[in-house]
Parts: structure tokens; C-alpha cells; sequence
């Protein structure tokens, strides 16, 4: 009957257990057994919680230590030579040591190897290890880590479906790191060590193995189409009875929906929330001997389902196929999600109300069993008063005033093309700006953030904790502030900044401020290895009750006779890195927030705040994963940052920030933004990421990072001296700012003042040159 799927668990604990053991064992504060041992209870505890919440096809190979991919790096011997030293350093299954030193690096006993890159998981905030190919690349069996862990909760009781990351999306993830090959043609060699895996796996007894290929669902060229039918049937010829499952999710098929019905696999896994219509087209299409899992339920975003409408779905595939062949699941691995809702309490932060909208990991799964069930149609009374709660939630977020803001919904709709205008040309506007700043040629500023230092923290913390008052708070910040003005005085910045020792994180500290804003206790999301992020939640319409930085933007400008940038997160920053809504476009939820910070710039502005920075590091990683959509996203995405930046007078000097990317091929849309100032990561790449703007003629003022703030290094002035002379010959020395690559807050106080002074010390000579 209707089974139900899971793709995949998230695996940092609910209270972030490995995190904390895995930091403990790079910290050697515990053993290797112990870390494997964290790892085991972990496992278990999940697979057991998927158990009682009605999954049948409950996953295993899903939990990582660190990254799944470099799991399967590991696993077929893509293990590159400069870690042939530690190649002895085999730990049992996970072969610790070297695992981590592929991770983070090795540094000890004179051995010295940098870690692999990593890069973002296709458009999460997800990063994983991305895998190194050679010419003549070899795989072996090296790892049996997806047979152990099907062993050990067989052994508990649970049969469990490995999941593997397919051949083909696993070369595509990884990189050539040297010319005269594609890795792509490494197929022929991976393929013996998946079909290695393949034999021990139904050895052991595995009745179901996922294999994830999500570039399914992506841009692919048409050799790589066709090399689809090809591996799927070296694939299964070495199955032996095991039901193979393709999965793909993060998009529809479109163009590849042929391919992927086609396969010769028993089931394919399909994204319901991304590819919402695809079922239509797919239906048609599907052969008699496939099985299709419906992912209904949201991987990506912590919404509650709405059984109607999934039903809806599930009923369409039913019709067409028969209960037999239909799965339930969610659209992906739920590893993007927070664990459990159940150990969120703080109604201040999270009302009641707002609550029972939401579900995380472990409510995702009660939904797939519940959809099962309803789908099924012979329901009991539990799951039938589930049902009932779950129309009532529907309904509730449909008309709850706490969400629906009808003066802000009209705001939006208002919004005209002169909204997203500066009144004058950048020319006009650089005039009346020069004539009120009166600023050098290379004038110098930083980013925002100084150091946010111990004692800052816990300035924090304490307030937190109540053991400050905010009055003790208000004035250790205030006495923090006027010492980095008066720092950057003595330096002689030219434009500067306030410091930001009051933010926690860019994006939380407007959330808290927001309306429209709720925030958990517990909510952590694997961001990279041992680092987790909690995302804000926005589940109502956004605006801007009070000031958000007026007072210490003003109180900062109040020290002194130089110019204080104000600064500010930008639209599409905040709705990146929060959970959004799913009842609105998220360029309706966007647009709000541009005019929730339109109105902090105007109020800056009356503070007399006349420079004013808004962040947009996250305009890039917003980009959808398909062609075909990008430009729609890069327009509003401009829009909105224009929205947020236009209503201004001439003399008031925009800048906005970036950092983190690439910016070849939006460099037109950058341009569009039509900031009177950027300032962009440069320095890492010796300026090479300097030449889009220059080849496109940026036409208003760059900034390019001198140098890099991720490093405690102190560049010296020359080195400065030199990358400002390589950006002066491809850009116009008119055009060009000095500033550090990024914010100085992971840095401490002597770097950054010896640094900062040799920036300034390269700024005078290239004014004198
Ligand atoms: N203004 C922020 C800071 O200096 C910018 C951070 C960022 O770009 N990520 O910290
Ligand atoms: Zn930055």
C-alpha cells in the first residue's frame, strides 16, 4: 500500500550533540571511541524517532560526521596525494584523522596539508567538501561506512535503505585540478566501485537502495543525458534484487523527465514543493513498472503541510498508478530543517500561535505517516483529529492578523518604478555628495564590524542572562563605540563606521527589531561541518515598527566631525538567511522588507547619518538553481535592494556591500543596483575579481578589498600599495575606495589596527602618485 519515504535525517542532534563532540575531539578533550560513540547514539536515536513516526523506508549512510560527499570521497578512494601521509592514519570505519584532514586541514607532527574546498550544496546554505579529480584519476573501495551503519541498525532492529550520492551527481559536484580532462569521463572508472557497493549491500541483505541525482533536476548538457540510461543499466545489473530508488528534489525535471521515468530503477523520487506541477506531466508519461515517491512534504522550510492540498496531489498519482505504486515523503532530506519543534518553549519569541504553523524534522515525519494514512483512507480517530488540526492551522495562517498586515500589503502593490529610482544620475549625485564630504582620491572606510571580542560577548550574554542591567549594557557599548571612533580618528579613516559591537549576527539583530519576525531557542541547521546556523523565522507580513540603529548610528556620528556610515542588512541578505514564507512570493516578502529598511535610510537621514551602507553579501547564493529563472530573480532582487535605497537625497551616499562570490555574470545586474559606492571581496583573488567590473566599465565607485580579514596576517603596506596600483590600471582612479575585504568582527584589536594603519599609509601614496 502507500509506503512511506524518508530521504534523508539531519544528523547535529537535536541539542547539537555532534558538534559539540566533534569539537571535543579536534580539541583532544575526547577520544576517538568516544566521538564514534557520540556518532552511534545519534544514529540511533534517529532512526528510532523515524521508526515510531510511521517511516518505513527509514535511511541509513545519511549521518556524516562531517559532509556526506566527502563521505563518498572517501568511500571510493578520491582521496587526493597530498594526504598520502596520512593515509596510515585508518581509524576504524570513518578513518578519523584523515577524514578531518581532508575537512579542515592538517597541522601537526610536520606534516602541514590544507583542507579541500567547499562550496555550497546546490541553493542551500548547506556547504560540502567538494571532491578533487585528477587526469588519471583512480577509485577502490575505501570506506565501508554505508555497509556498517546498514549492519549496526539491523542490529537494532531497523532495516534501513542506504543512500548513496549518484555516480554522475557526484562527479559533476567534484572539480578538475588539472587541464586535459573532463571529469565527467571518470565515469567508466567510478562505476566498478558503485556496482562493488551495490554487490555487498545485497549481501548484506538490503532490500532498497536511494540513489541521489539531483543534477536530474538541473541544467545538464546532452552528454550527460545520455549517459543516464547508460549507468542506471550498469547499475542495476548490479543490484541483484535490490529496488533501486532515484531521487532527485531542489527542482522540477522539466527537460529531464523523460530521462529520469526511463530509467530502469524501481522507484523515482520526485519534488512536489519545487517542481509543484511536474505530477501533470509525469503521469503521462510513467511506465507500468515504476513506483513514484511524492514529495509532498517541505524539506527546505518549516511549514507545516497542508494535508488538503497535499492530498490533492497524492490522489492525482493514485488514480493514475494505484495505491501500489505510490510513495509518500518529503520533498527532500529533511537536513535543512531544525530537529523538533517540541523543544521549542519561549512564547515570547515564538508565540503560540506562530508555533502551530510550524513543523520541523521530526513533525515532518508524523505528516508523511499522516498523508499515508489519509491517503489510504481508512483512517483512524487520532489521525483523523490530526487532520481536523491540520485544516484548522491552514486556516488559521490564511487569516491570522498577526500575519496579514493590510497596510503593508497595499504599501507593496504601490510601489512605482520612480520608488526604485534615484532622483539624479550617479554623475549629478557624485557632485552634490563631493561637495558635502569634501573626501580624498582612495578615500578609506571599513566594512562595519570591529572586533566583536570576548567581553563584547559577554556584555551580551550577561544582558541576556539579566545578570546586566541595560543601562550597564548601553554604556559599556557606548564606551566601546567612541573608542573604535576615536581609533579610526587617530588612524585617519576617512569615512567611519560605528562598529556594530550591538549586533549579534547581521541579520538577527533587524529580525528582533522586525514586525513580522519569531525566532527559536533550538533551531540549528548544519551549515558546514560543525558549524550550525538558526535561522529567523519570517511568517508575517514585514515592517518597521521603531528606529532599528538610528541611536547608535547617531550617537557615533555625535563623537565626531567625520562621516559615520550608517549600516544597514539589505533586503534580499535578510530573506536569504531566514526561513521564509511559503504563502507568498518571495519577492512579495522581500519587497516588504526593502521598505521596512527605506524607512530606517530616511530615518538615518533626519539624524543627519548622510553615508549610508546596505549589506547585500547574499544576492548571489539567491540565484535559482535553473537558467531559465535567473533573470526574473536577479530583477526584483535589484528592485527590491533600488526600493530600499532610492527615496534618498542626492548628497546622501549610498554604499552597499559583497562578499563571498563571483560576480562575472551578474555584474550587469550589479551595476543595476546603482549603489554610489561598493565594496566587494578582492584581495584573495590578488584583484582578479576586479577585472568584471572594469571589463563592464562599472560606472559608479568600487572599493576593492585590500586585504583579507579572514586571516589574523597583517599585510604590509606595500602589498596594499601594490594590489591598488593593479586596480588603478583597470579601473579609474576616480572610481576607486580603500577598505579592508569584509567586516573586522572575527578579528582581535592588534591586527586590525596595524593593518588598518598600513591601509591607510598605501591610500596617502597612491594620492600622492
Ligand atoms: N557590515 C557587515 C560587517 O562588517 C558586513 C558583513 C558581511 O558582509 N558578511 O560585519
Ligand atoms: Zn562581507
Amino acid at each position: 500500500m502507500l509506503l512511506t519515504n524518508n530521504l534523508g535525517y539531519p544528523r547535529v542532534g537535536a541539542f547539537r550533540e555532534l558538534k559539540k563532540a566533534n569539537e571535543a575531539y579536534w580539541a583532544k578533550k575526547i577520544s576517538a571511541e568516544e566521538l564514534l560513540q557520540a556518532g552511534l547514539k545519534i544514529r540511533e536515536s534517529n532512526w528510532n524517532t523515524q521508526k515510531e513516526n510511521g517511516i518505513e523506508l527509514i535511511p541509513s549512510n545519511d549521518f556524516s560526521f562531517y559532509d556526506q560527499v566527502l563521505d563518498l570521497s572517501l568511500t571510493v578512494g578520491a582521496i587526493p596525494a597530498r594526504y598520502n601521509s596520512l593515509l596510515n592514519k585508518i581509524d576504524r570505519q570513518y578513518n578519523l584523522d584523515l577524514y578531518f584532514a581532508m575537512a579542515r586541514g592538517f597541522q601537526e607532527g610536520g606534516v602541514d596539508v590544507t583542507a579541500m574546498e567547499m562550496t555550497k550544496w546546490f541553493d542551500t546554505n548547506y556547504h560540502y567538501i567538494v571532491p578533487e579529480f585528477v587526469k588519471d584519476q583512480e577509485f577502490k573501495l575505501t570506506s565501508e561506512k554505508f555497509l556498517n551503519e546498514y549492519n549496526e541498525a539491523k542490529k537494532l532492529g531497523i532495516e534501513t535503505k542506504p543512500v548513496l550520492i549518484g555516480p554522475i551527481t557526484y562527479l559533476l559536484l567534484g572539480k578538475e585540478k588539472e587541464a586535459g580532462f573532463n571529469r565527467i569521463d571518470l565515469i567508466d572508472k567510478l562505476l566498478p566501485v558503485y556496482e562493488e557497493i551495490l554487490g555487498k549491500l545485497a549481501d548484506a541483505g538490503a532490500k532498497y537502495v536511494q540513489i541521489d541525482e539531483p543534477f536530474l533536476a538541473l541544467d545538464i548538457d546532452d552528454a550527460t543525458k545520455a549517459l543516464y540510461p547508460e549507468v542506471f543499466e550498469k547499475l542495476a545489473a548490479a543490484a541483484k534484487g535490490i529496488k533501486l530508488i532515484v531521487a532527485t528534489y531542489f527542482e522540477a525535471l522539466r527537460d529531464n523527465e523523460d530521462i529520469a521515468v526511463n530509467l530502469p530503477v524501481h522507484a523515482l523520487h520526485l519534488d512536489l514543493v519545487r517542481g509543484e506541477n511536474q505530477l501533470d506531466t509525469i503521469l503521462a508519461k510513467v511506465p507500468a513498472n515504476l513506483t513514484l515517491s511524492l514529495g509532498v512534504v517541505e524539506g527546505r522550510n518549516i511549514w507545516k503541510n497542508d494535508y488538503e492540498n497535499s492530498l490533492k496531489k497524492i490522489k492525482q498519482a493514485v488514480d493514475a498508478l494505484g495505491k501500489d505504486r505510490v510513495w509518500i515523503a518529503p520533498s527532500s532530506s529533511l537536513l535543512h530543517v531544525p530537529f523538533d519543534l517540541d523543544n521549542e518553549n519561549n512564547e515570547e519569541s515564538l508565540p503560540a500561535e506562530v508555533k502551530n504553523w510550524l513543523a520541523f524534522a521530526k513533525q515532518k515525519l508524523a505528516e508523511v505517516r499522516d498523508l499515508a494514512v489519509l491517503a489510504e483512507g481508512d483512517v483512524d480517530a487520532e489521525t483523523q483529529k490530526r487532520f481536523e488540526a491540520n485544516k484548522e492551522a491552514a486556516e488559521s495562517r490564511r487569516t491570522s492578523p498577526l500575519i496579514h498586515k493590510p497596510e503593508v500589503k497595499n504599501r507593496v502593490s504601490n510601489i512605482t518604478d520612480e520608488d526604485a529610482k534615484r532622483t539624479s544620475t550617479f554623475n549629478a549625485r557624485k557632485e552634490a555628495q563631493q561637495a558635502k564630504f569634501n573626501l580624498p582620491g582612495f578615500a578609506t572606510t571599513t566594512i562595519g564590524s570591529f572586533p566583536q571580542t570576548k567581553d563584547v560577548r559577554k556584555w551580551r550574554a550577561d544582558l541576556k542572562k539579566g545578570a546586566i542591567t541595560q543601562e550597564q549594557y548601553d554604556k559599556e557599548i557606548a564606551e566601546e563605540t567612541e573608542r573604535t571612533i576615536r581609533l579610526q580618528e587617530e588612524l585617519d579613516i576617512d569615512v567611519l563606521v560605528h562598529g556594530e559591537f550591538e549586533r549579534n549576527d547581521m541579520v538577527e539583530y533587524f529580525g528582533e527589531q522586525l514586525a513580522g519576525y519569531a525566532f527559536t531557542q533550538n533551531g540549528w541547521v548544519q551549515s558546514y561541518g560543525s558549524r550550525c546556523v538558526k535561522p529567523p523565522i519570517i511568517f508575517g507580513d514585514v515592517y518597521r515598527p521603531e528606529d532599528m540603529t538610528v541611536r547608535w548610528s547617531a550617537y557615533a556620528q555625535s563623537l565626531t566631525n567625520r562621516p559615520v556610515k550608517g549600516m544597514l542588512t539589505g533586503p534580499v541578505t535578510i530573506l536569504q538567511w531566514s526561513f521564509v514564507r511559503n504563502d507568498q512570493p518571495r519577492s512579495t516578502t522581500t519587497y516588504q522588507i526593502a521598505l521596512a529598511i527605506l524607512d530606517e535610510v530616511q530615518a538615518l537621514e533626519k539624524a543627519g547619518i548622510k553615508i549610508i551602507q546596505i549589506d547585500e553579501p547574499a544576492i548571489r547564493e539567491g540565484l535559482p538553481l535553473r537558467k531559465a529563472d535567473q533573470q526574473a530573480y536577479l530583477d526584483w532582487a535589484v528592485r527590491s535592494f533600488r526600493v530600499s535605497s532610492s527615496n534618498v537625497e542626492d548628497d546622501t551616499q549610498i554604499h552597499t556591500h559583497m562578499c563571498y562570490s563571483e560576480f562575472n555574470d551578474i555584474i550587469q545586474d550589479i551595476a543595476a543596483m546603482d549603489a554610489d559606492v561598493i565594496t566587494i571581496e578582492t584581495s584573495r583573488s590578488q584583484m582578479e575579481l576586479l577585472d568584471a567590473f572594469a571589463d563592464f566599465k562599472y560606472p559608479n565607485d568600487i572599493g576593492p578589498g585590500v586585504y583579507d580579514i579572514h586571516s589574523p596576517r597583517v599585510p604590509s603596506t606595500e602589498e596594499m600599495v601594490n594590489l591598488l596600483r593593479k586596480a588603478k590600471a583597470v579601473v579609474p582612479a576616480e572610481q576607486l575606495w580603500v577598505n579592508p575585504d569584509c567586516g573586522l568582527k572575527t578579528r582581535a584589536w592588534p591586527e586590525t589596527k596595524a593593518a588598518l594603519e598600513s591601509m591607510v599609509e598605501a591610500a596617502k601614496i597612491l594620492r600622492a602618485e
